[in-house]
């Protein structure tokens, strides 16, 4: 736990400190994951359309053979028709061959027209029946598939396939390209699909009906027919487009993770501030405790008093009880004393008790002059002993102030030990401490006065900040003024402090009049 909070906390508490200062290397932290996660992302989209376009190449490939077989079986029925004609008469072989080619149309859409080539052996002329888009290359392709068995040649509305039957005899077949795949089989529209011979020109090409995007090379694929008499080559390609990508995704992705640092942050702040506070109130507690020398000493003074007169009262009634008759009277009035006497010096203890405890006080009505008679006996003796003179100038009937005595005593303690401290060691002279209380529109103000150094103006700007103290050699620990500050501010007053007219500093803190409403709501 602790580990965790040196490597992580106190990094990230750091960073929140001063987020102004640090925070640009965590945002360019921030930014780094937002690009890391960008890249992966678009990488795993790459992933997936690659793998989609693989899948529906090699659909278009396997539908492109199975049409390509059902070329060559029927090239095959042709040839073994045409061996079968010369056994029927002339008018029954031309009916068998045409209405075999009339139901072949019917049954592959891609086949437009099927036909017979026969070479005459005197002319040496095809017998070609229909005009096609190039007579000459058309020649040509029968004469190339008289030679090699088969040839192909490109067509206005797709391909003509040319097979070999026999010395004088071709068989062509017009395949019309765009009826090649089904309206349920064409390629997505982002693919483009090329088919062609290995030598020669495209049979047929489909394009993407996306534009391309330059900066990304497209996917690819090629693969030849699985067919030995058209052996073509079926490529396909797909352009990544930048609306491929999966942008919405990536956002989402963006904004879960500004959500998470957001969260994060608002924890780590959460968490600083109850540290913080914990802090806070440890060192109040702290800062107690170290005052508690002086306050000892102001309390053994306090104490020595009461409990002297608890001693000679109790010694007195002794007496008047021994004599003879005993002096009942005078020995109860003694007794009586003693009892007060001790009372208050319980009382005094309990004050003690509470100045160091460390839960939080009561809030009640509080007298402020009665809080600087009380800090007083505490510290009194202490600044007598440092040759520290107090005068004060206390309101008459003064009205109270709402918040917790004790800490109210603190702040004064807090002030007259500063103030001493201040003038010794600038080596005051005549060391003087003036307290002043009054009311003016229904503000109260308590004032310390002292003749010491006063305030230079770096001093003056971070006095109440906390941990600044001018203390050499760990004197101070530049609590006190902060949290007096805090205790004050948490009445609904302020603390402020300035030079004051003849030299010295003074303090002064201004308190609301405690409303009737509010001592009632409190009580
Ligand atoms: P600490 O007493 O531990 O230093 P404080 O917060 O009480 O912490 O005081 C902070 C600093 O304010 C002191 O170190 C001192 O420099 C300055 N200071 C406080 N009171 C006076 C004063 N009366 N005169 C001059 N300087 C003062």
């Amino acid at each position: 736990m602790r580990q965790v909070q040196w490597l992580v906390m106190k990094p990230l508490e750091s960073f929140l400190a001063n987020p102004l200062r640090r925070g640009w290397p965590m945002l360019l932290a921030w930014l780094l994951c937002c690009l890391a996660a960008a890249v992966w992302l678009i990488n795993e989209e790459s992933k997936t359309t690659r793998e989609d376009f693989e899948t529906q190449s090699r659909i278009l490939h396997r539908l492109l053979t199975q049409r390509a077989e059902q070329h060559e079986a029927l090239f095959a029925a042709l040839i073994a028709l045409e061996r079968s004609l010369p056994q029927m008469s002339p008018e029954l072989s031309n009916k068998t061959l045409q209405s075999f080619v009339a139901s072949v149309i019917a049954s592959y859409p891609q086949v437009t027209g099927v036909q017979h080539h026969v070479l005459d052996a005197s002319t040496q002329k095809w017998n070609t029946p229909e005009a096609v888009s190039s007579p000459e290359q058309f020649s040509a392709a029968l004469g190339l598939a008289l030679r090699d068995g088969q040839a192909v040649m490109p067509d206005a509305q797709g391909f003509i396939l040319l097979r070999k039957s026999n010395a004088h005899s071709v068989w062509s077949l017009h395949v019309r390209a765009d009826r090649l795949l089904n309206a349920d089989e064409q390629p997505l529209p982002g693919i483009t699909l090329n088919l062609a011979p290995d030598a020669g020109p495209s049979l047929w090409r489909v394009a993407a009906k996306h534009q391309v995007w330059p900066s990304l090379e497209p996917l690819h694929f090629e693969k030849h027919l699985a067919v030995r008499s058209q052996p073509f080559l079926m490529t396909t390609e797909q352009a990544r487009l930048p609306e491929q990508l999966p942008w919405s995704q990536f956002m989402a992705r963006v904004l879960a993770l500004m959500g998470f640092w957001g969260a994060a942050v608002f924890a780590l702040t959460q968490y600083r501030q109850r540290v913080l506070a914990q802090r806070q109130l440890e060192l109040a507690h702290a800062s107690r405790i170290n005052s508690m020398g002086e306050v000892a000493a102001g309390m053994a003074h306090e104490l020595n008093q009461p409990l002297a007169a608890v001693l000679s009262n109790v010694q007195a009634a002794v007496r008047w009880l021994q004599d003879d008759p005993p002096e009942v009277n005078d020995a109860r009035e003694a007794a009586t004393a003693a009892a007060k006497q001790a009372k208050r010096a319980g009382e005094i203890l309990q004050r003690l008790r509470s100045f160091i405890s460390p839960q939080a006080g009561v809030r009640e009505a509080v007298d402020l002059n009665e809080v600087v008679t009380s800090a007083l006996s505490l510290v009194g003796e202490s600044l007598q002993r440092r040759d520290v003179s107090i005068s004060s100038r206390l309101a008459d009937a003064l009205p109270a102030v709402l918040g917790e005595r004790v800490a109210f005593e603190q702040v004064m303690v807090n002030l007259l030990l500063n103030a001493a401290d201040a003038m010794e060691a600038n080596g005051t002279t005549k060391r003087q401490i003036h307290i002043e209380t009054s009311c003016v529109a229904e503000r109260l103000q308590l004032t310390v006065r002292d003749s010491g150094p006063g305030l230079t103006a770096e001093v003056k700007t971070r006095l109440f900040e906390p941990f600044f103290t001018t203390k050499p050699n760990g004197m101070g620990m530049g609590l006190g003024l902060s949290i007096c500050e805090h205790i004050v501010q948490q009445a609904g007053g302020d603390l402020s402090a300035d030079n004051a007219d003849g030299g010295g500093a003074i303090f002064r803190m201004n308190l609301p009049v405690a409303t009737k409403t509010a001592k009632a709501k409190n009580a």
